[in-house]
């Protein structure tokens, strides 16, 4: 199916001040969402690197339109601390040198070790890396002087950034997530860099992700991070379709949360916080075993909305295969390469309040979705 809003677009057009756009970059693995949220001013949610460029795909996709970095973009917000949604991110902070960093406020024992200023390992995951950097560039910022300096630590019903244009509020973590996060901390023994005693208690990034609400006129936007449908009531999806505190409002546009997948899909969503047939964008994730999305989500959001994209194809590129030599030696030479990432593709949704519909525009492997 091609949508009717689909149309043929030169990339490099700025949106105009009293235009709202939603840019979701993804290839085979990662995701960034770009967001102008008016009056040329920019907010930049998780980050991936274009495997041609080698660079943050927002940092390429802003200087394309022309956007000064250092001055327009007001907020990098990191919802979670897994791999394919922050490669380059501390790159991207860096050049956006007047953000500011957002990150979940229902902290993990590795996010709570690295605060404290735990020496970086060598065996410590890129995440983690990232998240050290950025702290060190909000540090250097305030030339060092300020041990309170640090991110905004969000959390449900948060607003984050407001303007005479636009308000994004955070939807997520929820309190019940939060205190699953404070049990995590008080479970770590004395002296023992790692391992919470409870593993009962751990939380994985996604369950701390943070959802976002984007108020742009009469056009909403639910940006759903990789957050999953929740524990009970008072975690993830659940909590947040039964709070009473959230904007009451329904959204056009969703980014699908995690890639599509069913364990990260609350019913709820689609009947009391999106209008009927919004647009829904899901960026896959081609790594491991089971490809995301799979047939039967493709199916399911399919009968939902008529109106789905995927920023790239959805089995992802299919690299092939190596021997375990030859794997072995490629990671000792080339740590950073990343052979299951394919070129980027982008859905670009642009509309003014109270105008005509949304301008769907998509840009390399991008593709429209068809109905079931
Ligand atoms: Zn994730």
């Amino acid at each position: 199916m091609s949508s009717s809003a689909t149309r043929i677009a030169d990339p490099q057009d700025p949106p105009a001040p009293d235009e709202l756009e939603v840019s979701v970059f993804g290839a085979g693995v990662g995701e960034c969402v770009v967001v102008h949220v008016g009056g040329g001013e920019w907010i930049v949610v998780d980050s991936c690197v274009d495997t041609t460029t080698r660079r943050p795909v927002a940092l390429d996709y802003l200087e394309l339109l022309g956007v000064d970095v250092a001055t327009a973009v007001k907020e990098v917000v990191v919802t979670h601390w897994h791999d394919d949604h922050l490669r380059g991110v501390a790159e991207l902070f860096q050049a956006a040198s007047s953000a500011g960093m957002v990150c979940s406020g229902a902290l993990r024992s590795e996010e709570f070790h690295l605060l404290l200023g735990a020496a970086r390992t060598s065996s410590m995951s890129r995440c983690l890396d990232e998240f050290g950097s950025m702290l060190e560039i909000l540090r250097k910022r305030t030339f060092g002087r300020s041990a309170s300096m640090g991110p905004t630590w969000a959390h449900c019903n948060q607003c984050l950034y407001r303007s005479n244009h636009a308000s994004v509020h955070a939807l997520s973590p929820s309190h019940g997530t939060t205190t699953l996060a404070f049990r995590e901390l008080a479970a770590i023994r004395p002296g023992r860099a790692s391992t919470p005693k409870r593993r009962l208690v751990a939380q994985d990034p996604n369950e701390v992700s943070v959802a976002l609400w984007v108020e742009f006129g009469g056009l909403r936007v639910l940006l759903g991070a990789d957050l999953e449908a929740g524990r009970d009531a008072r975690t993830g999806w659940q909590a947040v379709v039964s709070s009473r505190e959230r904007p009451q409002s329904r959204a056009r546009v969703i980014k699908v949360p995690h890639h599509g997948s069913s364990n990260a899909d609350d019913p709820g969503v689609w009947s009391d916080l999106l209008e009927v047939n919004p647009f829904a964008v899901v960026t896959p994730y081609a790594a491991g075993a089971k490809p995301l999305p799979t047939k039967e989500d493709c199916e399911r959001l399919g009968r939902r909305t008529s109106r789905l994209f995927c920023t790239a194809p959805v089995r992802g590129h299919k690299p092939k295969e190596l021997s375990a030599s030859v794997r072995k030696m490629v990671r000792l030479l080339a740590p950073d390469l990343h052979d299951i990432e394919g070129p980027m593709g982008q859905v670009r949704l642009r509309g003014r309040a109270g105008g005509a519909d949304l301008d769907a525009e998509l840009f390399g492997r991008a593709f429209a979705l068809a109905a079931a």
